[in-house]
């Protein structure tokens, strides 16, 4: 359903590769807990999760996607139809509470260094 491939020429990303209807089950996460955060972590409760495909889901302020459920087992539900070709993105805003590093928002043209509401 989705897989990593290049969307700028020095950024990964994750692309849907067929269509997905809102509200189907994306991924599982397989995560891999730790204290600290980094910029490929996503925050899951007190912890720090890193999954292969987690860590390369890109921020948007419009996203397509959302992290549902702590715990174990956290997971990637669309929120919207997501074209095939399409990258999945989801909002970092939900889920961290500290951005590790400032990073820049394409959606709106602007340098990201804390939460932003
Ligand atoms: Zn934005």
């Amino acid at each position: 359903m989705i897989e990593i491939q290049s969307i700028t020429k020095d950024m990964l990303g994750v692309v849907a590769v067929k269509d997905i209807q809102p509200e189907t089950l994306i991924r599982v996460f397989n995560p891999q807990f730790s204290n600290e955060r980094n910029k490929y972590t996503i925050q899951i409760g007190t912890k720090h999760m890193m999954d292969d495909f987690g860590q390369y889901l890109n921020h948007s302020c419009n996203p397509n996607s959302e992290i549902r459920g702590g715990g174990s087992t956290p997971c990637l539900y669309a929120i919207k139809y997501i074209k095939v070709g399409a990258e999945v993105t989801y909002d970092y805003n939900t889920t961290e509470e500290i951005l590790s590093e400032p990073f820049y928002c394409n959606c709106h043209n602007k340098l990201i260094k804390g939460r932003y509401i």
